[in-house]
């Protein structure tokens, strides 16, 4: 046993220790908790780099004016950051898919003297003449082209000012000053891809699918009335277990809402894929404990739909596996935070949670 003095002087130590060091330890302890979340948060950034509200609107409005869907703006937007096709292919770019026509006019004042009879009197007045001469005329299509126009403008090709946004913005500008015609206009998605390699067009479909999951400006308004297809085992549409529906969607709960539907039965119930799909994580996630997230795709309109399937006891399906409508994918369980054994599950259409009884048999 130790000396109760040694203890005590041991104590005395530490004490002073930290009484001399308190500042110095903060620091430290400040930047011991701050390092996982800046490597989480590179991370993030790195991975699925996101688009702020304002430029969102911006996608949005190219989106309307254009038959493009505004996630395409974005996967190209992360094409440039990526630097991925110019450094491979030097002609593929973010602006192979922008069209310019341009035309620059020299405009020429002349002045004439005109006369007029006004009361019976022979006035003369001065005006101005305008003659339009163009000066330059093209069609600019890829990045080369195009970079070397915008050059010529004076506009700062840096590869922070290359984005879709940026550009067309900047075009639209000089647009309504009177010594330039520019439109622009924008291929379709199947018209970018098109030229593209194998490698290209996977990657560009992933990204394309993959970003409304994850962006926090994704819009879906979840009072919109939807009828979906029950019979399509493409979208969310049987029940994910059997057993007693506990909770509904909507619920006030002390700390938040019910995002999803509570079933209850015993422990290690089967779990079904409610619609074929993909799965996209596998893993524990706080509240939720075991959880699985499936993407069941896009539609024809654009509509993302991911499942989630929670409190599981056991996986029986990876990340990345392709799963069909009814197949079993995990066991029910209790882990998470839950007060006895159940599933809750959710439905989110483009990353908003919806009831869940409207794609229930
Ligand atoms: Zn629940």
């Amino acid at each position: 046993m130790a000396d109760p003095l040694t203890i005590i002087s041991t104590a005395t130590t530490i004490t002073s220790f930290i009484k001399k060091y308190w500042h110095i330890l903060l620091i430290l302890i400040f930047i011991i908790i701050m390092i996982p979340i800046l490597i989480f948060s590179i991370a993030i950034n790195v991975l699925f780099p996101q688009v702020s509200r304002e430029e969102f609107k911006t996608y949005k409005s190219l989106t309307e004016e254009t038959d493009i869907s505004w996630d395409s703006f974005v996967v190209y937007d992360v094409v440039r950051l990526d630097n991925y096709l110019k450094e491979n292919k030097p002609n593929e770019s973010v602006f192979d898919f922008l069209l310019v026509d341009f035309k620059e006019y020299e405009i020429i004042e002349t002045e004439k003297e005109i006369s007029k009879i006004v009361d019976g009197q022979i006035v003369t007045e001065t005006i101005i003449e305008k003659e339009y001469l163009v000066t330059r005329e093209l069609e600019a299509n890829g990045y080369t082209p195009i970079k070397e126009l915008l050059n010529s403008l004076d506009y700062v090709t840096s590869e922070d000012n290359m984005t879709v946004k940026k550009v067309t913005d900047f075009l639209k500008n000089l647009n309504e000053m009177e010594e330039y015609e520019i439109e622009t206009t924008i291929l379709s998605d199947e018209e970018i891809s098109e030229d593209f390699d194998e490698i290209h067009k996977e990657w560009f479909a992933a990204l394309i699918e993959i970003l409304p999951l994850i962006d926090p400006t994704s819009e879906f308004d979840p009072d919109e009335f939807i009828i979906p297809d029950l019979t399509d085992p493409d979208i969310p549409s049987i029940w994910p277990a059997g057993g007693t529906v506990t909770s509904e969607f909507g619920e006030r709960r002390a700390t938040h809402i019910h995002k999803g539907i509570d079933i209850a039965n015993n422990t290690s119930t089967p779990i079904r894929a409610t619609a074929n799909g993909t799965v996209i994580a596998v893993g524990s996630s706080g509240n939720f404990g075991r959880r699985i997230m499936i993407y069941h795709g896009t539609d024809e309109n654009g509509t993302t739909y991911v499942t989630i399937y929670a409190h599981l006891s056991e996986f029986k399906v990876g990340a990345g596996e392709k799963v069909d409508q009814g197949d079993i994918i995990g066991l029910m369980g209790n882990t998470g935070f839950s007060t006895g054994t159940h599933l809750h599950y959710e439905i989110r259409v483009n990353g908003t949670p919806v009831n869940p009884r409207m794609f229930l048999p």
